[in-house]
């Protein structure tokens, strides 16, 4: 159902354009059912591989209906870049998730009653019609509608009175779009902790209205969302400057799971080798796993045909030693990669650059001119943000 090549996701774009215009403000709440929704794209799971950019996506809606009728669509895709900046500009946010995490899912081995209520909403079994249709979809298909996500997180949180971090963990485990920043973050705004003290109520009427009367929500719902105790702010790290990239340096490419479009990449030397990691790495779910690959596979047999290079398909389980290997084979004194936002792949790349330093490589990550753009005004609320949007798809 969801493009994993950049030829199904320029055809899906293609094919959706005609509605990302008044008609996408009108109806993209709607949520008509897995295999039948036409108000939505469906192309996250390729947007968030970077089959195609956010750029190409927004100014295709603007090219086809002019800003003014295309600015719900727009906006919607530079939320996505929104949340990028926003994690990159207060990457404790992350840190701070990952961490409550760890903590939770050594709570889960400890508190019998608490696994059993977790066990109960991930395997849909809750009793709440469209929280258990909406479990079992996520699982089955990789995709859930953004107002399913709402309504899904609200559930969890103040009806299932379970903890936010454990149902963000388990989107990211499944959703074919899973992205650090997105999914954190809407879970942060659903719980009232994004917007400090605002928090999204799930509401049955809302639900039958929204699904087009699919679910009937008799079970009872939270009628309240109190918003948690305020947390300490995470500091505002300004973006750190790349290093630049020697135009006359020996050069390879390396690509990776976190920007797949190698033909648009703004590479400032012509490469002599090119190599990509074999798989995603992390505990997937076996959907998720599967689409990543094959949009892997995509991007290097593109990379291979637009460098004119055979590719060398390195080991995600021991990715620095095959790295070394792949520099020195080629002799080569610096490999240009796609930027990886927080996280793990950055943090994997972080620890390449510093073994590939030892050998006198450089790593050097490559920011495309949209984030370069977009992620120093994302430090604070999307309002300010939006501003720059105009300017962005200039
Ligand atoms: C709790 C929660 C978790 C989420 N987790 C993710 C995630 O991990 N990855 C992800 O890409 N989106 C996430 N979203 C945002 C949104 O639900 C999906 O991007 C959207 O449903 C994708 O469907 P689509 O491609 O048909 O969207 P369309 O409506 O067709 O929108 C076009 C594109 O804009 C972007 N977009 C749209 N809405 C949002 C949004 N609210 N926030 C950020 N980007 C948006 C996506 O790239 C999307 O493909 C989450 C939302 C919530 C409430």
């Amino acid at each position: 159902m969801f493009p994993a090549t950049r030829a199904a996701a320029l055809a899906r774009l293609e094919a959706f354009l005609p509605r990302a215009g008044r008609a996408y403000a009108e109806r993209r709440n709607l949520d008509e059912g897995p295999g039948r929704r036409t108000d939505v794209s469906g192309l996250s799971p390729a947007i968030r591989r970077r089959l195609v950019t956010e750029e190409e996506v927004a100014k295709a809606a603007v090219a086809a209906h002019g800003l003014a009728a295309a600015e719900k669509f727009v906006a919607e895709v530079c939320w996505r870049s929104y949340w990028r900046g926003h994690l990159e500009t207060r990457p404790a946010l992350w840190q701070r998730y990952r961490d409550d995490l760890a903590r939770l899912d050594s709570a889960l081995g400890r508190d019998a009653s608490l696994a059993a209520r977790f066990a109960e909403a991930v395997s849909g079994r809750t009793g709440i019609d469209c929280f258990d249709a909406w479990a079992h979809e996520l699982v089955e298909t990789g995709y859930l509608h953004n107002h399913a996500r709402m309504n899904f997180a609200s559930i969890w949180i103040f009806t299932l009175r379970l903890p936010w971090q454990l149902g963000a963990a388990h989107f990211f485990r499944h959703l074919l779009d899973a992205c650090p920043a997105s999914n954190t973050l809407s879970w942060r705004w659903v719980a009232g902790l994004q917007t400090a003290g605002k928090t999204y109520l799930a509401r049955p009427e809302i639900i039958r209205k929204t699904s087009l009367g699919r679910f009937r929500v008799d079970a009872p719902l939270a009628t309240a969302a109190p918003p948690p105790p305020p947390e300490p702010p995470a500091p505002l790290v300004p973006l750190a400057p790349l290093p630049a990239a020697d135009p006359e340096a020996r050069t390879g490419v390396f690509l990776h799971t976190e920007d797949l479009s190698p033909e648009t990449l703004p590479l400032p030397a012509h490469p002599v080798a090119l190599a990509a990691v074999d798989a995603i790495g992390g505990d997937p779910a076996e959907l998720k796993r599967a689409h990543a690959n094959a949009a892997l596979e995509d991007g290097v047999a593109r990379a291979a045909a637009h460098f004119g290079l055979e590719p060398e398909r390195l080991p995600e389980a021991a990715l620095e030693e095959a790295m070394r290997g792949f520099a020195a084979r080629h002799r080569l004194a610096q490999i240009l990669t796609p930027f990886a936002p927080v996280d793990p792949v950055a943090s994997r790349l972080a620890r390449l650059a510093a073994t590939l330093a030892g050998d006198g490589v450089r790593l050097v990550p490559l920011r495309r001119a949209w984030d370069a753009r977009a992620f120093p005004h994302a430090g604070r609320g999307f309002f300010a943000f939006r501003q720059v949007i105009p300017e962005l798809v200039g």
